[in-house]
């Protein structure tokens, strides 16, 4: 259930195994956070490499890197030359409203990020240039959130034909309950021998179980702006600060200048402010907000060097995400929610690879009974890790 990157990947598992397959999306593929997000493709998860070694253990959170990057492998393999794009990422210090005192306690923060990657072996470059300071991350990548998904369903499909095994994939079907074997939605009921739920934001919706008083997952609003096409000019300007994709303020505000369509210049996409109005991002819906929007704007005019004109933003959204509480410390959830019922989601804001990961730990819990990593956290309080 849940026809996002972390759906597909489970897709794609349980077909090249020989199974018939299910999917069930209330919308249609990639039409949550997975199509609609800042589109970077960064090694690790949400907290940065060194936190999670300090609050996970090294082994976990190393095993966790390795294996978003072989994610993004995967997706180099198996879709159109041109949609991934390996260009790495920039964690630059500072942003928006940082004053030197912040930029200073940031750039102490790469730092000791760049040490603990290279204890690792995983390759990192302190940088500085016109897009700030900070550090480069040859690894990680950028792509097209929709074109990205599109293609892998395109593979998926190519690949269940290619194995003759069944797949059948039913947008626009909302699903009403799941319960060992059995998921009824709006337009019938599916029979499974194993149901897996891969929704991130939301979670707590559908399965109402999660959250409640302590929740244990919590859906937040995230939000973000496109430009319309720039010019020659504009675009040169922004490609010296955005040369990739780029992270700042502790992760907070994002953007990737993209390919734009042919024929016209590409467009700025800009995301973040979630610490703006934090209270009321803790919400499920997904209508932008002035608050945040007016931030999100401040951004892109730095990143474009002018302010920006009216009609110059093109598009504005929101979508929804799974905050993991506090104590699992930016831990993502993947375990079992009943008999052969199993959940993954929580990515905290950075699902697009580790969603696929879990999703792909979750089918061997389910078939093979191998536990998941302690990378994440078990979706139930009171199941230990
Ligand atoms: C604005 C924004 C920017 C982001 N930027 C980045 C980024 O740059 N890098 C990064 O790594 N991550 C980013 N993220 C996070 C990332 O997008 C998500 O963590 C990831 O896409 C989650 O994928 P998923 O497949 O688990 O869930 P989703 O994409 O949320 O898919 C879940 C699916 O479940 C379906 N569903 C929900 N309820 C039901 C129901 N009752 N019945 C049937 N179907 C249902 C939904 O329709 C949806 O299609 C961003 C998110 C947002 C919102």
């Amino acid at each position: 259930m849940g026809l996002g990157g972390s759906g597909l990947a489970a897709v794609e598992e349980l077909t090249a195994r020989g199974l018939s397959v299910v999917g069930l999306d209330a919308g249609r593929v990639a039409a949550g956070a997975a199509g609609r997000n800042g589109g970077l493709l960064l090694g690790g998860t949400a907290p940065f490499f060194h936190g999670a070694v300090r609050d996970w253990g090294a082994e976990p959170a190393t095993w966790l890197y390795r294996q978003t990057l072989a994610e993004l492998d995967h997706l180099l393999d198996v879709l159109p030359a041109g949609v991934v794009r390996r260009s790495g990422s920039l964690r630059l210090a500072g942003g928006v409203d940082a004053d030197d005192d912040e930029r200073a306690r940031e750039l102490a923060d790469c730092a000791a990020q760049a040490a603990a990657l290279r204890e690792h072996g995983i390759a990192v470059e302190e940088v500085s240039g016109a897009f700030g300071e900070g550090l480069f991350l040859p690894d990680d990548a950028q792509a097209n959130p929709v074109v990205r998904h599109l293609g892998v369903l395109a593979h998926v499909q190519r690949a269940a034909r290619d194995h003759g095994t069944r797949l059948h994939l039913h947008e626009g079907t909302h699903v009403r309950r799941i319960m060992p074997g059995r998921v009824e939605t709006d337009r019938g009921v599916v029979s499974a021998g194993v149901v897996l739920v891969a929704v991130d934001g939301r979670l707590d919706v559908v399965l109402p179980q999660l959250g409640g008083e302590q929740p244990r997952v919590r859906t937040a609003r995230l939000q973000m702006l496109a430009t319309a096409p720039l010019d020659d000019d504009d675009a040169a300007r922004v490609r010296e600060r955005v040369p990739c994709g780029v992270y700042e303020r502790w992760g907070y505000d994002y953007a990737q200048l993209d390919d734009g369509v042919p024929g016209r210049g590409p467009r700025l996409l800009v995301g973040g402010g979630r610490d703006v109005d934090p209270e009321a991002e803790w919400t499920t819906t997904t209508d932008p907000t002035p608050r945040v929007q007016t931030h999100v704007e401040r951004v892109a005019e730095r990143l474009l060097g002018r302010t920006l004109g009216a009609g110059e933003v093109a598009h504005r959204w929101g979508a929804s995400v799974g905050y993991t509480a506090p104590d699992a410390a930016g831990r993502a959830l993947c375990g079992l929610v009943d008999a052969r019922v199993a959940a993954v989601g929580g990515y905290c804001g950075t699902g697009n690879l580790v969603g696929a990961v879990a999703a792909r730990a979750a089918v061997r819990l389910l078939l093979d009974g191998e536990r998941p990593p302690s990378c994440f956290i078990h979706p139930l309080r009171g199941h230990g890790q």
